[in-house]
């Protein structure tokens, strides 16, 4: 009985948000017990994952000690994540936490302030375990941009926890890993053109980008302002309907945030999805596709169809101008966004750095535009500076019309296109990435293949549409089971019908149930 009882608390590292919830509510374990069990876990199997850049253990206990004090005197938790251990993209700004972007211009940065998605996390109760690591400002499909390498064994960034020799895509690469690791029991992530669902697909985790406006990004370093959008990663669509709720909201230091009511996206699950249409478009299943990962596709297409789901073809042809559209407007924001990043006001820089701890060095810097240019060159990694310079040149003043005026223009038949289908369908299905994870370095100095790997992301961004990845099942490779997630893309607001969705497909799968071998 003693071993038993051992061994389950040892496990709740594994648990669902839901369950350990349930468990939390009715005192049968406390939230102190859920995160050193976390903590054990990530002792095991950090060193060989490494998602996190940084770990705050203390401050976790703490949070957690005053979950346990708040339920020992009212009986009860303050929400569904009240106590649950949570994992945090080092995107985000935590007040008194390191807080990097993956990128060394951030290297000694601590915010003073905190973004208001994870405030309203630990305002219902939640505790932070870490800040997991990213492509460096997001940029990227596979972590590799990060700056960061978690321990010094470590040859290369974050690793794939179903396959350590390939990459657990990006940018929310450590979130994703964290979560298929049971290093946590939920995450957060940030998606521009993908960043959520692509990492959970190769991860074998659930993704959920919501609309544009549901979260607030106050708080959330921008990379391109337009297209950024908080979300959850989770171990099941249920738990990504939980969080979801407490993430989202309008907010007054957020313009674009919307004033919609917030519904309670898991309490209103209907898994009675019969008589729904879900249209498959044909532009997502030609050339590139993997052909093991289409069969998966299919097949889940097949489950939904066994669910009393009408399936209907549908063509969206403007959709293949959509990854042209984003690597123009996105770098054009990314320009701007990161021009803050002056060496002056904080993070890493060329005076504070070598002159300024002193005093006395002679400081060699002889202008201001050198402190800007030597702290940039120094601080950004290579692809913040492609896309910086990519931004600057599209909005430069020859080539504003010819570049970003007509993706601009283009984003909006993008999203005509997609409004269009919507009138006729309910959902839309698709792969969310080509090909299951690929190596370490296989398309690092290649950026044009690795834009290539969003291109099944990228479209529902510009338009501003909710899309979630869940686990559809697993190609073989040496010997490896590799991740592949369905997408379910959904018209504005359409989260509930996407959760419905999913939750119905959970209910008949076991591929999210599946772990990784560590
Ligand atoms: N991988 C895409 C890029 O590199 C998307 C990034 C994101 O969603 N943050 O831009």
């Amino acid at each position: 009985m003693i071993n038993s009882q051992c061994e389950m608390k040892n496990n709740l590292y594994s648990l669902t948000i839901k369950k350990a919830s349930d468990k939390l509510a009715s005192g049968e374990i406390t939230s102190v017990e859920l995160t050193e069990a976390v903590f054990e876990r990530i002792d095991h199997v950090e060193s060989k994952v490494g998602a996190y850049i940084t770990l705050c253990k203390e401050k976790a206990l703490e949070m957690a000690r005053e979950s346990d004090k708040q339920y020992a005197i009212s009986h009860k938790r303050r929400s569904k994540i009240d106590g649950i251990p949570i994992a945090v993209k080092d995107l985000f700004l935590t007040k008194g936490v390191k807080t990097t972007a993956a990128s060394n211009i951030l290297n000694d940065f601590i915010p003073i302030h905190e973004s208001t998605s994870t405030k309203n996390l630990w305002k219902a109760g939640a505790v932070l375990i870490g800040k997991t690591n990213l492509d460096q400002f997001a940029m990227g499909s596979s972590t590799e941009t990060s700056a960061y390498k978690t321990s010094k064994e470590f040859d290369s960034t974050t690793r794939n926890p179903w396959d350590l020799d390939r990459v657990p895509g990006g940018s929310s690469g450590g979130s994703a890993a964290a979560v298929a690791a049971d290093e946590c029991i939920a995450a957060i992530g940030t998606d521009t053109g993908g960043s959520i669902r692509q990492p959970a697909s190769l991860c074998s985790i659930t993704g959920l980008k919501p609309t544009y406006g549901r979260v607030s990004r106050f708080g959330v370093m921008a990379m391109a302002s337009s297209l950024d959008q908080v979300g959850p990663m989770t171990k099941t669509v249920e738990d990504a309907a939980i969080l979801l709720k407490y993430l989202s909201g309008w907010d007054k230091y957020d313009s674009t945030s919307s004033k919609k009511d917030v519904p309670d996206y898991a309490e209103l699950i209907n898994k009675d999805i019969k008589g729904s249409k879900i249209g498959v478009p044909k532009e997502f299943f030609g050339e590139g596709l993997d052909s093991k990962v289409n069969e998966i596709i299919q097949e889940g297409i097949n489950q939904l169809k066994s669910l009393g789901v009408e399936i209907i073809d549908i063509s969206l042809p403007i959709t293949k101008y959509a990854l042209a559209v984003y690597y123009i407007l996105m770098p054009a924001e990314v320009s701007s966004n990161l021009a803050r990043f002056d060496g002056i006001r904080y993070g890493h820089s060329r005076i504070k750095n070598k002159a300024m701890p002193t005093g006395r060095q002679e400081l060699r810097i002889k202008n201001l535009e050198e402190v800007y240019c030597k702290s940039r060159a120094e601080g950004f990694g290579a692809e913040a500076k492609r896309r910086i310079m990519l931004g600057s040149y599209v909005l430069s003043a020859g080539y504003y019309d010819a570049y970003y005026k007509k993706a601009q223009k283009v984003r909006t038949l993008v999203k005509k296109e997609f409004d269009e289908v919507f009138s006729k369908v309910d959902l839309i299905v698709t792969p969310v990435t080509p090909t299951p994870a690929f190596k370490f370095g296989e398309k690092v100095s290649d950026p044009l293949s690795m834009y290539l790997s969003d291109i099944m992301t990228v479209p529902v961004n510009p338009a501003g549409l909710p899309a979630i990845s869940i686990p559809a099942g697993f190609a073989e490779s040496e010997g490896k089971k590799l991740p592949v997630g369905l997408q379910l893309i959904g018209p504005m607001w359409g989260e509930q019908t996407i959760l419905n969705v999913g939750c119905a497909f959970q209910s008949v799968t076991e591929h999210h149930l599946a772990k990784p071998n560590l």
